[in-house]
């Protein structure tokens, strides 16, 4: 098995000396900034001039600084911008202030990868990529756990890089639950794989998919809501708990039978050959060009796909039912 490293194999002290900079306050920037704040590090948070995360920064108790003067100050500079914007906020406010010696840090590596951001040869370039949403990274802190994490090095400028990411690691609560080594590569590509064929793509089509299949065949919506959608997350939960012979076990063996003789009808052999292709093109940077270029041109399939898909039925239905759902608000 590949090595998990956790709280014993992390030194924070690496960071202790030092001001970390987080670039952005959304779902990832503001849990970083605050795990790493109740971690004892100094922390500033990053952000342009009218940005409505200023006030919320400001509330949590964080220094709010302008992009490139947090950049000037910092150490460390954690870029949890949007992947799309990225590049253009490097050049303007973060490359200017790279000195020799300091750190630039990415929760992804689309950028780096893919030749977006080109960092000066002088600075260690490093990866922590939880592998959870931001709200988990920072509740799971505050219980006293954490976020396993993806931790990668692009360049070790200091010989110090790998510690400090391992420390960034522990700082955000990600070696509580363990942190596993990658590369910048490994992990661009097996999370836009992983996206796009399986969690994502392929999960939203399944489900889409097989409401239609029922609702066109006359059966009532509200039935085709539970049996599609709503009950994924029970069958997942069942997966992720114990893998797929604990869900298999909880199922009834008509399930079960339908299971093993149906699935591999849906997604076929035809699937295995589209998936394989849709992971060369994210190997060979077809798919980073495509989506550059989307940004590029103001995003508009983004915005027009966005819309259409709000309006399908499944969405209207599930709105409707989900309001009734008393049970479903608890959490
Ligand atoms: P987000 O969209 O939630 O937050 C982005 C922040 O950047 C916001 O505070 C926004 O106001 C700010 N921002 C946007 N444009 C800006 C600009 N031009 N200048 C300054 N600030 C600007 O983003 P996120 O989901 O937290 O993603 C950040 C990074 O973390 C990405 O690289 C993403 O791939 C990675 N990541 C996200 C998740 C996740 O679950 N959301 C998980 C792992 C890694
Ligand atoms: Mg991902």
């Amino acid at each position: 098995m590949a090595q998990m490293y956790y709280d014993q194999d992390a030194n924070l002290d690496l960071l202790m000396d030092k001001t970390v900079a987080i670039i952005g306050f959304g779902s990832q920037g503001h849990a970083h900034a605050l795990n790493l704040k109740e971690s004892g590090v100094n922390v500033i948070v990053g952000l342009y001039e009218g940005s409505k995360s200023i006030p919320k920064a400001e509330s949590a108790g964080l220094t709010v600084k302008p992009v490139a003067e947090a950049a000037q100050l910092a150490d460390v500079i954690m870029v949890l911008l949007p992947d799309e914007v990225q590049k253009t906020v490097y050049k303007q406010k973060i490359e200017p202030y790279l000195n020799s010696g300091k750190a630039l840090a990415f929760a992804h590596g689309f950028n780096i990868h893919f030749g977006q951001v080109i960092p000066p040869a002088e600075v260690d370039v490093f990866m922590v990529a939880p592998k959870g949403p931001g709200h988990l990274v920072r509740r799971t802190y505050q219980q006293g756990q954490g976020v396993p994490c993806l931790f990668a090095i692009f360049q070790d400028e200091t010989g110090q890089g790998r510690d400090r990411a391992m420390a960034y690691a522990k700082g955000i609560g990600g070696t509580r639950a363990g942190i596993l080594e990658t590369t910048f590569r490994e992990e661009t590509e097996t999370d836009l794989f992983g996206e796009q064929a399986v969690l994502c793509g392929g999960i939203s089509q399944l489900i889409k998919t097989g409401f239609e299949t029922l609702v066109e065949a006359g059966y009532q919506p509200e039935l085709a809501y539970f049996e599609c959608l709503h009950e994924v997350k029970l069958i997942v939960d069942l997966v992720v708990e114990g893998g797929l012979a604990n869900m298999r076990n909880s199922i009834s063996n008509t399930a079960e039978y339908g299971d093993y003789t149906r699935g591999p009808r849906v997604v076929s052999e035809d699937t295995r050959a589209e998936m394989r292709k849709i992971l060369s093109e994210i190997q060979s940077g077809e798919f980073a060009r495509e989506y550059v270029l989307e940004n590029q041109s103001g995003g508009s399939m983004l915005r027009s796909t966005r819309r259409r898909e709000a309006e399908h039925s499944i969405e209207e239905v599930g709105k409707d039912l989900r309001a009734m759902f008393s049970w479903l608000k608890k959490d």
